[in-house]
C-alpha cells in the first residue's frame, strides 16, 4: 500500500500551521509553554505536566487521537538540539485543528503521545547534558537522572506499537557518495552488537523507508542512514531491545539553514509521513529499502578561505550562546582538510 503524502498537502499545511512563534536554535521551556498554554483539552486533545525535571523545570506531555496504533514521540532530550521540538509543535498545531480526510484518519487509528522537551534544563543552558551533566541518551539502562525515569515511566505505562526519538546532528555529516550534507538522518537502532535484524527492528525500518521515500522527492540524495553500531546504554538501543520499534530522527544541515528553520519542514514532514504510514497500514515486513539509504559520513566543513598564495584555511562553527543568541564562531580546523566538502567557500584569490 502507497502511504505517500502529497507535496502540495504537505506543503499547504506547513503554509497554514507553522508555529511562527518559536523560531531559531535557542528552545527553551518558555517558548513551548507560551504555545501550548494556546491549547484546550477536548476530547482528543489533552496537555498536561507529567513531572519535572532535576531543576524543577515542567516536563510536558501532549496527546492527540484516540485511535488503537499508539506512537511515542519525544524531543530535546539533548537540550541544544532543538529543530524536533519546532517540527512537533508545528505538528500539534495542525492535529489540533480536527478537520480534513488525512488528519482524521490519523487521529481515528492512532493515539500519539508527545513529550515536546524532555531535557528543559539543558535547553535553558543550551547544552547538551541535563542539570546533573548527565547524557539522557546514555541513561537509558541507569536512569539515573529524572528526566531518564520519567521518560520509562510512560514507555511502560503507554506500551507504544513505535516510538520517535528526535536528535539534531551537527553540520559535519553528509551523505555517503552524494557530495551533500546529511539534511535527515535516520536510524533503526541495533539491540545487541550483532546488529541482528529482529522483528522490531524490520518494524522500525518499514517506518523509515515510507519517510525516506517521501523525502526523496523533496531533497533528493540528502537523507542519510546512521551507523547500527550497537550503544548499550543508548535509549533507542535499549526501548527496541525492550520490544518497542523506535526511530531515531536526526534534523542535520541543509544550506545556509544555520538556524534550522527549512530543515524544521523536512522534519515536520518526516514525522508526518511516519504517522501517517503507522495509521494506515496493518503490517510493517517490508524493509529492504532501509539498506538502499546511503550511509552518513563525516566529510564536512563549515567554511573554507582559499588564498592565492597559501594554503586553504578550513572553519568549523562552534555554537556560543551570548546575550540571548546563538553565534556561531568560525573554529580552524587542524587536521588535513583536503576531503572535507565545506558548506560555503571565500575566494580570495578573485
Ligand atoms: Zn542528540
Amino acid at each position: 500500500m502507497n502511504t505517500t503524502l502529497e507535496l502540495g498537502y504537505i506543503n499547504g499545511i506547513i503554509k497554514n500551521h507553522k508555529e511562527n512563534s518559536i523560531y531559531g536554535r535557542w528552545i527553551r521551556l518558555s517558548d513551548v509553554e507560551k504555545v501550548l498554554s494556546k491549547f484546550e483539552n477536548s476530547s482528543y486533545f489533552s496537555s498536561k505536566i507529567i513531572g519535572n525535571s532535576e531543576d524543577s523545570r515542567n516536563i510536558h506531555e501532549v496527546t492527540i487521537g484516540n485511535g488503537s496504533k499508539k506512537i511515542l514521540i519525544w524531543t530535546q532530550m539533548h537540550g541544544n538540539e532543538s529543530t524536533g521540538t519546532k517540527a512537533v509543535i508545528d505538528l500539534i498545531n495542525y492535529l489540533y485543528k480536527l478537520k480534513d480526510k488525512i488528519r482524521l484518519q490519523i487521529l481515528t487509528n492512532a493515539t500519539i503521545k508527545i513529550i515536546p522537551l524532555l531535557n528543559p534544563d539543558g535547553a535553558e543552558y543550551y547544552t547538551r547534558y541535563n542539570a546533573n551533566s548527565i547524557d539522557l541518551n546514555r541513561d537509558a539502562v541507569n536512569k539515573d537522572a529524572a528526566e531518564s525515569k520519567l521518560l520509562r515511566k510512560v514507555l511502560d505505562n503507554f506500551k507504544p506499537d513505535f516510538c520517535f526519538n528526535l536528535h539534531d546532528q551537527r553540520t559535519i555529516f553528509g551523505v555517503e557518495g552524494e557530495n551533500k550534507p546529511a539534511t535527515i538522518s535516520f536510524l533503526a537502532p541495533s539491540e545487541e552488537s550483532s546488529r541482528k535484524v529482529t522483528n522490531t527492528r524490520i518494524k522500525t525500518m518499514n517506518v523509515i523507508c515510507s519517510m525516506n521515500k517521501l523525502l526523496q522527492e523533496i531533497i533528493p540524495g540528502q537523507v542519510g542512514r546512521y551507523s547500527d553500531e550497537f550503544y548499550p546504554t543508548a535509549t533507542g538501543d535499549n526501548f527496541q531491545k525492550l520490544g518497542f520499534p523506535t526511530i531515531l530522527i536526526e534534523s542535520g544541515h541543509f544550506k545556509d539553514d544555520y538556524q534550522r528553520e527549512t530543515v524544521r519542514n523536512f522534519t515536520f514532514m518526516s514525522l508526518l509521513q511516519g504517522i501517517y504510514h503507522i495509521s494506515s497500514v496493518k503490517n510493517f515486513n517490508d524493509y529492504q529499502d532501509y539498506f538502499k539509504i546511503p550511509n552518513n559520513v563525516k566529510n564536512f566543513g563549515d567554511l573554507l578561505h582559499i588564498y592565492p598564495n597559501k594554503e586553504n584555511v578550513g572553519y568549523l562553527y562552534e555554537e556560543i550562546l551570548e546575550e540571548n543568541l546563538i553565534k556561531f564562531i568560525p573554529k580552524m580546523i587542524k587536521e588535513d582538510i583536503s576531503n572535507l566538502i565545506f558548506h560555503k567557500e571565500i575566494d580570495f584569490v578573485r
